[in-house]
């Protein structure tokens, strides 16, 4: 990056950060960025900033939201009877636009996986316990955890701790493809998931 003055070269490093954005995009992104006006420029930086700031995680689901409960935990026309159990946010935002599931969600902000040290105390697991303990009428739990090694090991382990409180523990079907990740299925795919999810 010698060949950049210091403001344009940090601008190319911070950028570069991101995910999925290499070193190309990043210089990319900076030139064109200064090629924007300054309101333009400054409505971007705000965006980031405003976004940082009041974005936060719903105290009853772990949804990412600007108030809390949330715009879902808190909708009456919800089915409190139904959780339904998502690694991140991004996932609850993949299963609303299929705009088919009613009830309310749980966000685990993560799956077990050993071999990056990840155990079940690592993620959101024992707020659904607390959860299931505080609200009798659940009647059924969705595990929709990502198709994947460490999405299984998630949802078996959830599966076992909660199964023998009575609770309808289901599991989404497989036409997310295995190795896949939720929130890049298609809607079709998704419901077609959540149609054959089966007992578990
Ligand atoms: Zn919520």
């Amino acid at each position: 990056m010698r060949f950049y003055a210091k403001p344009l070269a940090r601008l190319i490093e911070e950028l570069g950060k991101l995910p999925g954005v290499g070193n190309k995009s990043a210089q990319r992104l900076a030139f064109h960025i200064l090629s924007m006006s300054e309101g333009e420029v400054k409505q971007l930086a705000d965006s980031i900033s405003e976004a940082k700031a009041q974005m936060k995680y719903c105290s009853v689901c772990g949804n990412l939201t600007d108030s809390d409960p949330c715009a879902i935990c808190s909708n009456p026309s919800r089915d409190p009877r139904t959780i339904c159990v998502v690694e991140n946010p991004r996932d609850v935002a993949a299963m609303e636009r299929v705009r088919e599931y009613k009830g309310l969600y749980q966000v685990l902000h993560g799956a077990i996986s050993p071999i990056d040290g990840v155990g079940p105390d690592d993620i959101n697991i024992k707020s659904l316990i607390v959860r299931l303990q505080e609200n009798p009428d659940i009647e059924e739990v969705i595990l929709a955890t990502n198709p994947n090694i460490e999405g299984e090991a998630t949802a078996m382990y959830i599966a076992r701790l909660i199964k023998p409180a009575g609770i309808k523990v289901t599991r989404i079907a497989h036409g997310i493809p295995v190795g896949g990740d939720l929130e890049y299925a298609d809607e079709v795919t998704l419901s077609k998931a959540m149609e054959g999810r089966r007992e578990l």
